[in-house]
């Protein structure tokens, strides 16, 4: 084999300033075609979006035993002469000089070359990664998660594991997973987290800005197309900080990392944008350019009652803003993201800031068309008095928040993060419909396979 040319990737060869030279790529059939003298051969590595093919003649000694055999979903090493490739919207192609099948399928492999419906695939998700949609969800994943970790980076943030086993409940709600054997084990109740805000807070306390990019867990039985059972929360946590300068954050980080996707996944994102949802990528762009709009929750709820809508949801003050009402605003009223902040206490968690109004705390959620809520965030309750009081006032017990409680009393200073799912971002990025097809393996009610 020392002799053999080294083995590419599609992406790599396809960004060569010109052909030629000896090349490797190894991959997997989207498609076999034997025509009378040659046959072609469309490779995927899923380094990128786009195939390479491979135009392999007969007189290859190996012909009949191998080539002719390869059909959709074989996997296969291909040695050959990278060429201009006369076809149109392909600039290269290998005429193979080697064609090694490494390994076969069977006849019933469920993939064909054509439309699947998304809820097909999920039923496949073994196989789905080798589809269009799947390759450039994953590819698309992949550049978020590194923007997301060089925004933060660049501004100073560290990255803090925060624990999956928890034994407190950050939302102050039930809605958790119980971990069996936890009593036995740890001599107390454990859960899966919904969350790693109060442990990043501690951090925060001390390194100034941390965040988180974890696994979350929660058993809320909604069954819609903007929830998973699992999923990936991304929660800066900055001390020193109030709403204002939290809000700049989480516009900054929206920015930067759609800006980062539109720019490293062209590739991906052009097909989001003809085969998923026209005008996404116009629309991303649009948050990139555009100031985000910023109401009160007061203020957007006059919006909601004076909009003459008929929602399912009737409108009024002291309600928490359901999905319809969220849409509405950033899809209709406003048309862009839209910030709205100072929430009425009673819907929101006990540990946001209070206002002096007693009613209304310092909480802040991202809405943008489709998705709805992406962040949600607030400045937190830094005063040890009015958070003992919202403690107990949740029904909460102020004992076992006794270490949240302790860090009010231990060099309290103003705080704030936010919270933003991983696949919301990503389903609002790539204008995919439902939130099950934008993690690689989702888990939901009445589901959790492979
Ligand atoms: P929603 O009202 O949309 O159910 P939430 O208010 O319960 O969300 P938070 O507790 O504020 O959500 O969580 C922070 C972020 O985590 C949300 O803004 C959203 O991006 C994401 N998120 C929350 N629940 C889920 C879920 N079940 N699946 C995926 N992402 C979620
Ligand atoms: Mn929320």
């Amino acid at each position: 084999m020392s002799d053999a040319a080294p083995v590419a990737r599609v992406s790599e060869l396809l960004a060569r300033p010109s052909a030629g030279g000896a090349v490797r790529v190894r991959g997997w059939l989207r498609t076999a075609r034997h025509a009378k003298n040659l046959s072609f051969l469309e490779i995927s590595d899923g380094s990128c979006f786009a195939t390479i093919q491979a135009v392999a003649s007969p007189e290859l000694d190996h012909y009949e035993s191998v080539v002719a055999g390869l059909g959709t979903g074989c996997a296969v090493e291909v040695e050959g002469e990278l060429v201009e490739s006369p076809g149109k919207g392909q600039r290269y192609e290998l005429h193979a000089t080697r064609v090694e099948l490494v390994g076969g399928v069977d006849d019933d492999y469920p993939l064909q070359k054509k439309r699947h419906s998304f809820e097909y695939l999920r039923t496949i998700a073994h196989l789905r990664p080798r589809t269009n949609t799947f390759g450039a969800v994953l590819r698309v994943r992949h550049a978020a998660a590194r923007a997301i970790h060089d925004f933060f980076d660049e501004r100073g943030f560290v990255l803090l594991q925060s624990p999956i086993i928890t034994t407190s409940d950050a939302e102050g709600a039930g809605e958790m997973f119980a971990i069996e054997g936890a009593e036995d084990f740890f001599g107390r109740e454990a859960r899966l987290t919904v969350s790693g805000q109060l442990e990043a807070e501690m951090v925060a306390l001390a390194l100034e800005r941390v965040y988180t990019f974890g696994p979350t867990f929660r058993a809320e039985n909604s069954n819609t197309s903007r929830h998973l059972a699992e999923f990936w929360m991304i929660e800066p946590e900055v001390a020193f900080c109030e709403l204002d300068g939290l809000v700049e954050l989480t516009v900054d980080f929206l920015r930067f990392v759609l800006r980062r996707i539109l720019d490293e996944r062209g590739d991906d994102m052009a097909f989001f944008d003809q085969r998923i949802d026209k005008g996404v990528i116009e629309r991303l762009e649009h948050v990139v350019d555009a100031d985000f709009e910023r109401l009160t929750y007061t203020d957007a709820i006059s919006l909601l009652e004076q909009s003459g809508q008929s929602f399912e949801h009737s409108v009024s003050w002291g309600m928490d803003l359901q999905s319809e009402h969220e849409r509405y605003l950033a899809e209709e009223k406003i048309g862009r993201p839209v910030v709205v902040t100072d929430y009425p206490a009673a819907v929101k968690a006990f540990y946001m800031y209070l206002n002096d109004d007693e009613r209304t705390v310092r909480a802040m959620d991202v809405l943008v068309p489709r998705v709805g809520e992406i962040v949600g965030g607030a400045q937190r309750e830094h005063r040890v008095d009015v958070l003992r009081r919202r403690i107990l006032e949740a029904g909460l017990s102020d004992e076992e928040y006794w270490w949240y409680l302790d860090l009010r009393r231990y060099g309290s200073v103003p705080h704030a993060g936010f919270g933003l799912g991983f696949e919301r971002l990503v389903q609002f990025a790539t204008g995919m419909a439902n939130i099950r097809d934008v993690i690689p393996f989702p888990r939901v009610p009445g589901y959790a396979e492979f």
